[in-house]
């Protein structure tokens, strides 16, 4: 898509390919294509591209172009696959996440931005996702199992619905910390006994907060 912000974008990935060594081609050509520009505040639009985070409403934000790129990278996603992604804040990584997979189930505490992100969505022609407000460390039983669960706020504790909502075989990345500051990311894959865990590094990501999260904001 030719727009303003091409040149921006460009840039965008090339820090994400050179600098940060994001090595998944089809993540890298995505970012490429989703106008981020669109999933921020109208006032920060000419900010968007950069390598860092930005506020959006509700006291919350959208993710640092590496962290979606990164969290995206490590789902490694097959264009069959069914995704489950709590927080979906913006709708940017959902956007992301629509061109790699076949359906993506995202799940927004905040109403308002639950209604935003969808109505966006909507205007840029995605339909293979379904957005809904509640508490995501709950998972979205009625579409389980799912191939890959993105988690992009950080919990305590990896939530049990959604280790139980993936498939054996299936991959769950989420930010866990001992406080609401601070994280680890993490990445569980569910095998036939149980699961394993590999961690990829230190993060900071708004709290996780629900009844398998954090209870309160602080
Ligand atoms: N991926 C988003 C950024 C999300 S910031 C984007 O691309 O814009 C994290 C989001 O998680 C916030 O919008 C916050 O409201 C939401 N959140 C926090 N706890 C949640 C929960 N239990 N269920 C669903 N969403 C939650």
């Amino acid at each position: 898509m030719a727009d303003e912000f091409e040149i921006s974008r460009t840039k965008m990935v090339q820090r994400l390919r050179d600098h940060y060594k994001i090595a998944d081609e089809r993540v890298l050509d995505v970012m490429q294509k989703v106008p981020r520009h669109l999933f921020v505040p109208e006032a920060l639009k000419f900010q968007a591209y950069k390598d860092n985070a930005l506020p959006i409403a509700g006291n919350q934000t959208i993710s640092q172009p590496f962290i979606v790129a990164r969290m995206t990278e490590l789902l490694e996603l097959k264009p069959s696959d069914r995704i489950l992604e709590i927080g979906a804040g913006s709708g940017y990584q959902s956007a992301v996440l629509s061109k790699l997979a076949r359906t993506i189930y995202a799940v927004e505490r905040v109403p308002a931005l639950a209604k935003k992100a969808s109505e966006r969505l909507s205007e840029l022609g995605i339909k293979n996702v379904s957005v809904k407000c509640d508490d995501g460390t709950l998972g979205w039983e009625v579409y389980a199992p799912f191939d890959a669960v993105l988690v992009a706020a950080g919990g305590p504790v990896i939530p049990e619905p959604l280790v139980a909502q993936l498939k054996v075989g299936g991959r769950l990345v989420i930010p866990l910390g001992k406080d609401t500051k601070t994280q680890e990311l993490v990445r569980v894959t569910r095998n036939e006994s149980g699961f394993s865990t590999e961690n990829f590094g230190a993060c900071a990501f708004v709290p996780l907060i629900g009844q398998h999260g954090w209870q309160k904001e602080t």
